[in-house]
């Protein structure tokens, strides 16, 4: 997907770009997280020739382990289905594995590494001791019952059980898997392994281990990332248009806490179109139908009424706003997106997706003076509230929602703090991109270092 001209590379970065594509053929979106993180390290190696020394680039790319499964399991309709589970563990030298599930018919080895990978660095930026990985399988949840999601979820956990533990790999939710999802891997963990080991799993109901804030965690991170970012540019989300894609916990959350900072949120959308509502998206109806319903943003827009009109079909980026949040998937905002959201007075936009820019429309926009942070720093508040989760778990608490989301705006804060400073010490003041990806990768390579040759 290396849809523009990218920076020529260093030659010792080169050779590892080299070596990840002969390694990896036909992975397209992992190629172009791993090219979007070397653009950033240039000033990095040059400044530090013990981390080429130890090759850590060339082994930071080579997940540490990658497992493939099959994954059996019955229809309704008695009908005998296979599906292939995956769980990339990237990196561990910070701490467990830690990373989320994806069940979406696009998942194949190269959007697990390439979501492993970014996992890494993210997790890293956090400052919580968690290492890097992914997993997911291709199962559509779409039109499947609670029953058959139920189905597929046991024996996805049946293999991968054995893989897992609270201070080896700890999995959570992404695209396709919520709370229902996590319960039923969790319930086959314990089952199996007889262990009620709560901090194996994040995300799970807070009934059953879960934290507080954690549904809502990736969201508030998102909002409350934009707002500092707009900060230290002397301006902020209040009064601002605001659009959002996706209407899945990134979206919803992301749009609930901008409206706590004043902004007006008029869009969202999913698969089947977008849905602008210029009185601002009712969060509750919103809720209401896609938490609890299950249900599409055309019926919210149904119930909504004459406010609400749903475009069926569409790209969400054709709505004008100021501040863009890209809450939906993989490369959804395009060169061409940028260009549009350029044109109609954008200053802002941020992650909550992972990677939901393409290379050519983030050129366009840093170009172009939008302020621009990638999800590694963006949407980190899911992991790092997950990280809030384990802590929970290993000490047998549970936090208020108010301590906790305390904790997770002092982490966001953190974050922005550290991308800013970073990329001014590395020469690009105000490039969220280069201080996310060499903030990430400092921390991970000096442990990496301090561990040795493992
Ligand atoms: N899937 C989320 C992410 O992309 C959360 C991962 C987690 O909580 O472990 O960061």
């Amino acid at each position: 997907m290396s849809d523009s001209p990218r920076r020529p590379l260093d030659e010792r970065l080169a050779a590892v770009h080299c070596q990840v594509l002969a390694r990896n053929p036909g992975e397209s979106e992992f190629h172009q997280a791993v090219e979007e993180v070397l653009e950033s390290l240039g000033p990095v190696v040059a400044k530090h020739p013990e981390y080429v020394e130890a090759a850590i680039l060339e082994r930071l790319c080579e997940p540490e382990r990658q497992i493939i499964f099959r994954v059996p399991w019955v229809d309704d309709a008695g009908a005998v289905r296979i599906n292939r589970g995956f769980r990339v563990e990237f990196n561990s030298a910070l701490g467990p594995y830690k990373g989320g599930i994806r069940f979406h018919p696009s998942v194949y080895a190269g959007v697990i590494k390439f979501l492993g990978f970014e996992q890494v660095f993210k997790n890293a930026l956090s400052g919580l001791p968690i290492g890097g990985g992914k997993g997911g399988s291709d199962f559509d949840p779409r039109g499947r019952s609670d029953g058959e999601v139920m189905r597929f979820c046991q024996s996805f956990m049946t293999e991968l059980h054995r893989h897992l533990g609270e201070h080896t790999d700890v999995p959570a939710g992404d695209i396709g898997v919520g709370e229902r999802e996590i319960g039923y891997m969790f319930g086959q963990y314990k089952r199996i392994t007889n262990r009620y080991e709560s901090g194996v799993l994040t995300g799970k109901g807070i009934g059953v281990g879960g934290a507080q804030v954690r549904r809502e965690a990736t969201g508030y991170g998102v909002a409350v990332f934009t707002e500092e970012m707009l900060k230290a540019t002397g301006r902020s989300m209040s009064g601002r248009r605001v659009v959002v894609s996706g209407s899945g916990n990134v979206a919803i959350y992301a749009a609930e806490r901008a409206q706590r900072l004043g902004a007006e949120v008029v869009a969202c959308s999913d698969s089947g179109g977008y849905v602008v509502d210029d009185g601002g998206l009712d969060i509750g109806l919103l809720r209401q139908v896609k938490e609890r319903e299950r249900g599409r943003v055309a019926d919210y827009a149904t119930r909504r009424g004459p406010g609400a009109r749903h475009v069926e079909g569409g790209s969400v980026w054709e709505v004008p706003c100021e501040i863009a949040l890209p809450c939906a998937t993989q490369n959804e905002i395009t060169g061409p997106d940028a260009a549009r959201l350029i044109e109609g007075g954008c200053i802002a936009v941020a992650e909550g997706a992972n990677m939901p820019t393409t290379p050519e429309a983030v050129r366009l926009l840093t170009g172009a003076g939008v302020l621009f942070a990638p999800g590694k720093a963006a949407n980190a508040g899911g992991v790092a509230t997950s990280a809030l989760e384990m802590q929970q778990n290993a000490s047998r608490d549970s936090w208020t929602f108010e301590y906790t989301e305390a904790r997770l705006e002092e982490i966001m804060r953190g974050i922005h703090e550290r991308c800013a400073t970073t990329a001014a010490e590395y020469g690009s003041p105000g490039d969220y991109v280069a201080g996310a990806n060499i903030a990430g990768f400092i921390a991970v390579a000096d442990a990496m270092l301090a561990l040795g040759l493992v």
